[in-house]
């Protein structure tokens, strides 16, 4: 029989798990045709997440969990899902139940069927504004052009990796992940199936915080590298004085009809020059703070315990 692992990081989900346990055992129980494995990773949640999910153990042993020492963020406690996920294939799922649970017989009816990597891509975005359609449109323009690895749209983590996939992800140890660009760096057989994403069940998204401060700013743990950071921030607004000031200056020589004095012109190209160059600053003290990074070759998390047992952390 198949072994078919669900991971599912979990932070601060208590609320959601009830619900979530709920639905993923109506499920097991219908499709009998495999055996499951539900990996919870508690990404070092501060509620009650993991007392929950040790519940769950006691009276069903398809439940495994690893616990996180602290909070690692999604990225890594998926990377660790992978490391101790012991099926034939694995399925990333949200723990708040976003990622419908019903959807994975059809996943898994492609991953039978051939297919390696089979992905959920989110129908419709319902209940979102125009401006983050036209953004969210514009990101993947952006960094489609930037990369030749072509870039799946509208996909979160919801999807089915067979043990290829997974052990082809295992090999790739940097820090700062960035799963999406890796599920399409490996390749292999894509098949993509559409649904509805719904809201989440109950408690709140982790993510308003965090996808602030990491679009933002992307370092402020690591703080080490966030003075490189600074020019990036300079340039910004030198960028909007150039700008503003640009504007006044042919305004005025247009109410006035004059033309443009040359202390302006100066003014202009040195608030020009000046913010390229600190942002290219900026761009080097990136890709810098990134090579700091991946050179101190840090793990990647720390377990506190798996499945109950305490983790050694020795391997
Ligand atoms: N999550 C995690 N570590 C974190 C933040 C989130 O493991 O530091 C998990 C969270 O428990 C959930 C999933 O990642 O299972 C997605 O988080 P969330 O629903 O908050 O994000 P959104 O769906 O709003 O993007
Ligand atoms: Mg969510």
């Amino acid at each position: 029989m198949k072994k078919i692992t669900i991971i599912i990081p979990a932070y601060n989900e208590e609320e959601s798990l009830p619900h979530l346990y709920e639905r993923l055992e109506k499920l097991m129980d219908s499709v009998k045709k495999y055996q499951f494995e539900i990996l919870f990773v508690n990404d070092g949640s501060k509620d009650n997440t993991i007392e929950l999910i040790k519940e769950y153990r006691e009276k069903d042993d398809r439940i495994c969990y690893v616990d996180f020492s602290r909070n690692f963020g999604k990225e890594i406690a998926m990377i660790a899902g992978l490391d101790y996920a012991t099926g034939d294939c694995v399925i990333f799922m949200d723990a708040d139940l976003q990622d419908p649970p019903e959807l994975i017989p059809e996943l898994v009816k492609y991953w039978e069927e051939g297919y390696d990597d089979v992905y959920a891509k989110r129908n419709s975005r319902k209940g979102e504004t125009w401006l983050k359609k036209f953004t969210s449109k514009m990101y993947y323009k952006i960094l489609q052009y930037l990369t030749n690895v072509p870039i799946q749209k509208d996909t979160g983590d919801f999807r089915l990796l067979d043990r290829r996939c997974v052990n082809a992800l295992k090999k790739m140890r940097e820090s700062q992940r960035n799963s999406k660009s890796m599920f399409s760096w490996i390749g292999y057989k894509k098949k993509e199936v559409l649904y509805d994403r719904d809201p989440r069940v109950a408690g709140r998204t982790k993510w308003n915080y965090k996808k602030l401060v990491d679009l933002a700013i992307d370092g402020i743990t690591s703080f080490t590298t966030s003075p490189l950071r600074i020019s990036t921030y300079i340039s910004i607004p030198t960028f909007i004085l150039l700008f503003v000031y640009f504007i006044y200056v042919i305004a005025k020589c247009i109410i006035t009809s004059t033309a443009i004095q040359a202390y302006q012109a100066i003014i202009l190209l040195i608030l020009f020059f000046s913010g390229v160059q600190i942002l290219l600053f900026g761009i080097i003290g990136e890709y810098l703070g990134r090579i700091f990074n991946e050179s101190k070759n840090r793990p990647l998390y720390l377990v506190n315990e798996y499945n109950g047992k305490k983790e050694l952390n020795d391997k």
